[in-house]
């Protein structure tokens, strides 16, 4: 049994794991849609037991884990690389920028890591159907780990999500409910379905465990980084889970008295999806009117973690910078032609934030830094397109390719 309970982040109460399975039962009963959640559940482990019984020569991490190794669905996530590239940091003008590449996950983003854990939970409950509301990569996450666990995935996406992560779905199974409105429409009709219908509710910060299910990549990162903590994080925040998640790591790992310190968590937001950036920097939480971007997976008005996420960048002593569309586009450029890691645009933020913070007295040249590559290019070829001119074809004849070339070059076009 893994040794832990339920603390309500509002009130402070605990809990233990089968007496409740979302929020706080007081304090989430204030919760209305159309507001953060209040009530978020947060895992608290035994700590000194795993004081006592983790080895850095043979790493259980199981200690750290909500749900029991037997209940894991048949699909490896997470193990992602992590390495530095010295060209990107030459390009952004810092010492030691390093890459932890989570859109090589299964389904190709960090939510797998999320969806691994929520269905290793429904295998314990028992539950045959887990439903959610997703911008496009919860939901596609979903959908995998569901059809390797062999699990009804029901899901609510708005209609504008983009095609691949659609298509996706679809083909690993899951039943997909388009609805004629916003990110936020879902996430609400979703929390009304399974109140109504049953089955397990995932979405995002409203189940505890995809809380814990994100915190693997700040353990990984840790691990991975041979048991250093790095300076910065850099976390393209959307709901705000994986900000939190990452910081619940590196607070897991503290309190055991693993690691001296927290990482500084550096949130990123799209200039018009900005609301925990809005929270953080003034204290005073309004949802993002009309939060536009080509990042969709940072799109949301109202996200849900935007307290936890808010207490984050706080007490880990970071800050919160946004970034335009453009400034997206040219992240996902610079480091697909750095690194040969292509990323989504909502992962490509951290690439713009840490350009944007070149020369700043905010984030020293000498630092560490992680970014957080949360998804892969190829889930929406359409967003990069839009930045990019595809080449003309040209005769099938050496000469005809010479002069293209010559053409080019004499463009300033690669
Ligand atoms: C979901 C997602 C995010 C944002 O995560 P939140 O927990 O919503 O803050 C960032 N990047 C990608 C690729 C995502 O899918
Ligand atoms: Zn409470």
């Amino acid at each position: 049994m893994p040794r832990f309970r339920y603390q309500c982040s509002s009130c402070g109460q605990r809990f233990r794991r089968e007496e409740v399975r979302y929020l706080c039962p007081q304090c989430g009963r204030d919760y209305r849609p159309g507001m953060p959640l209040t009530g978020v559940l947060e895992a608290q482990f035994d700590y000194g037991a795993i004081r006592k019984k983790f080895r850095k020569d043979k790493p259980d991490w199981s200690l750290f884990s909500a749900v029991e190794k037997r209940f894991f669905p048949p699909i490896p996530v997470g193990n992602t690389p992590f390495f530095q590239s010295v060209a990107l940091g030459d390009e952004l003008g810092f010492d030691s920028v390093w890459i932890k590449n989570d859109g090589l996950n299964p389904s190709a983003s960090l939510k797998d890591r999320a969806s691994f854990l929520v269905v290793a939970e429904a295998n314990r409950l028992k539950e045959r159907t887990i439903v959610a509301a997703s911008t496009g990569n919860a939901a596609s996450a979903l959908a995998a780990i569901c059809a390797a666990a062999g699990k009804r995935a029901l899901i609510f996406v708005p209609q504008n999500a983009p095609k691949a992560k659609l298509v996706q779905m679809i083909l690993y199974g899951a039943t997909v409910v388009p609805v004629k409105g916003t990110y936020d429409d879902a996430f609400r009709l979703s929390l009304e379905y399974t109140a109504k219908r049953g089955g397990l509710n995932r979405n995002t910060a409203y189940h505890p465990l995809t809380i814990e299910g994100k915190k693997t990549v700040g353990l990984e990162i840790w691990w991975q980084n041979n048991w250093r903590v790095p300076d910065a994080i850099l976390v393209p925040t959307g709901d705000g889970v994986i900000i939190g998640g990452v910081h619940k790591a590196f607070c897991d790992l503290k309190a055991a008295g693993l690691i001296p310190r927290l990482p500084r968590l550096l949130c990123v937001q799209a200039e018009k999806s900005n609301a925990i950036h809005r929270y953080v920097e003034t204290g005073c939480y309004e949802n993002a009117a009309h939060p536009d971007t080509v990042a969709d997976s940072i799109s949301v008005s109202i996200p849900s973690n935007a307290h936890l996420a808010r207490r984050a960048v706080l007490d880990s002593g970071g800050f919160s910078i946004t970034v335009s569309d453009d400034e997206i586009l040219e992240g996902q450029r610079i480091l697909a032609a750095r690194t040969g890691v292509f990323a989504e645009p909502a992962a490509s933020a951290v690439v713009a934030a840490l350009k944007k913070l070149r020369g700043s007295k905010r984030l020293l040249r000498k630092a560490q830094i992680v970014l957080l590559i949360t998804g892969h290019g190829l889930k929406d070829v359409e967003a990069a397109m839009r930045s990019i001119a595809l080449p003309a074809a040209v005769e099938p004849a050496l000469a005809a390719i010479e002069a293209a070339l010559e053409a080019r070059s004499a463009k300033g076009v690669r």
